[in-house]
This record gives C-alpha cells, structure tokens and sequence, in this order.
C-alpha cells in the first residue's frame, strides 16, 4: 500500500468538479486526506489527524492500536474493509487522550476486545465525565497493570507498562515478531510534549520509562512515535529515544536552576530557548516548562 488519496462525502457533480479550476483539483490530489504505510511484515502506520494510529493484519483478524477521531477511525476502517479478510481483533489504547481514543466509538460492534492500562480506562471516563461525553466513548473492557500478551496469528503482542510519563497510564505495544514498538505520546519526536498533569503525569519519571524501554527493545526495534515535528519521522530508533531523554533532562535541569535562582512561574514560562536544546523551536516550550515548574516545586 502506497499513499492514497481520498476524497470524502463529496457533493459536487462531475459536472460541478470540472468547473473547479485545475490548481484546485491538483491540490486535492497531492494532499492526501490520509496515508497508510506498511514498516515491516504485516505491520503498518495510518495518519491522518491526532496520534499516530499502528495496525497489524493478520490472518487472524487485524489488530489495531488507538484511533485518532471519529472521522478519522471511519477513515481508518474503510481502508481496512478492502482487506481480504477484514475482520477486527483487537484494539489496544496507548493512552486515554482523545486525539488517540475518541475514534474507537467507530469500532462500537465490529472489534470484540478492546485494551488498555487501568489508569488509561480511568483517565478516559473522568475526562469523558467531566466532558459529557460519556455516550461517546467506547472504553477498554480488558485492563491490565504491568505487562498483557496475546497471539495473534503468528505475531506476539507484548504491552508494556513502565510507569507515569506523558500521563500515568502510557503503555508501549510491542510486536514482538516484526520488533514494532508503539509509544504513543511517550515520544515526541522533534516537538515539546503535552505533560498532562491533570492525568498523573511525571517529568522526571518519564526519564526512567524512556530507560526502560531503550534497554528493553534493541538496535533492531522500529518504533512508532505519537506525533513528530516532521511527518516522515514518525517512526524512528533507539537513537530518537536517547535524544527525547536528553531532552526531558534538559528541561528538569533547567528550571530546577531557575528556580533556585528565585525565578517565578511567568518568568520561567517567558523561556524562549532552553540551553543545550536550541534546535527545538520555541511552539509550545510553555507546556514542559509549567509541567517541571509545578513539578519541581510541589514535589508532585
Ligand atoms: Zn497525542
Ligand atoms: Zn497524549
């Protein structure tokens, strides 16, 4: 499968699209709604808007992991319809945020199992609670707390829990056969994170989970990232986990010396460039920033 364009719910005749002037029409087609990449064995990526979606298409079903937004997810599913055999197995949640599950509700009645950590399951119902969007939620009913395996077919799935990170409830989803690790949001590639504190997040326990998982995948390992700065950097190595750690110490580092300088909260917020970081562009440096302020100040 190679980049396909698609071109949804349209409501213009033939006739309607001929009168569009061709600039237009040209620029529909070389921006595509979504792409679908395959990364190794039966293993592949979709994106479109909101947190990297990872698939598996076995013989036995296909296995996917997270699902953007609802429009996104139907996107998602269409493709896979065109599969031979297009049945749903498994749908597994990295986290609760919306830009990764609230398009599992298109998967209501098509996929039998639905996974993710207990702390994910919690964050998507008081988040869905305090939102009233309960009746839009199709939340795991199969939860774990360290480690959760299945075959499917010939591929191994390994969940993997090291601890609060970008929230408290981010797990890597490993295919243990092809080496594919999903991390969700613990990696942002090449862009400050989102630390959601509200969610149990920990900047400094971050550093740990991103140890973790260096030394638990290896050299051979691809991993799928949540989001990049670059969309074809969307996927990446051990090198790219080495780098974000840097990052998050960086940061820690930082504002820890800050704020033992007596630096306020809206003093440190007005950071434009982080030393030793100065290629990270200054778009959303204000997330990290209050995350290690409040963090390193309160202790929590
Ligand atoms: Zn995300
Ligand atoms: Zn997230």
């Amino acid at each position: 499968m190679h980049r396909r364009q698609f071109i949804r719910d349209t409501s213009l005749s033939l006739g309607a699209l001929a009168l569009l002037n061709n600039n237009l029409f040209a620029s529909l087609l070389a921006d595509p709604a979504f792409k679908i990449r395959m990364l190794r064995n039966d293993v592949g990526i979709f994106s479109e808007r909101g947190g990297t979606i990872g698939f598996l298409l076995s013989k036995k079903g296909i296995v996917v992991i997270d699902t953007q937004f609802p429009e996104q997810a139907g996107h998602f599913i269409e493709e896979m319809k065109k599969q031979e055999r297009a049945q749903f197995k498994l749908l597994i949640n990295t986290h609760h945020h919306g830009d990764h599950s609230s398009g599992n509700i298109a998967f209501k009645g098509l996929v039998p199992k639905v996974v993710a950590h207990a702390n994910s399951l919690a964050n998507q119902q008081r988040v869905a609670k305090e939102r009233k969007t309960e009746d839009k939620q199709l939340y795991p009913d199969t939860t774990f707390t360290d480690t959760w395996k299945q075959k499917v077919g010939k591929e191994r799935i390994k969940i993997h829990y090291f601890g609060a990170g970008h929230t408290n409830g981010d797990s890597i989803i490993h295919f243990e056969h092809a080496n594919i690790a999903h991390m969700g949001d613990l990696l942002f590639n090449g862009i400050h994170p989102f630390v959601d504190k509200s969610s149990g997040a920990s900047m400094g326990n971050w550093i740990n989970v991103i140890d973790k998982t260096i030394s638990t995948f290896n050299d051979d390992t691809i991993f799928i990232f949540g989001h990049a700065a670059d969309p074809e950097k969307i996927t990446g190595n051990r090198e790219d986990l080495k780098v974000f750690k840097n990052y998050l110490e960086k940061v820690l580092e930082f504002v820890g010396r800050e704020i033992k300088a007596g630096k306020t909260k809206e003093e440190v917020l007005k950071t434009t460039v982080i030393p030793g970081l100065e290629a990270w562009k200054a778009d959303g440096i204000q997330r990290p920033l209050g995350a290690a302020y409040d963090e390193i100040s309160t202790g929590k």
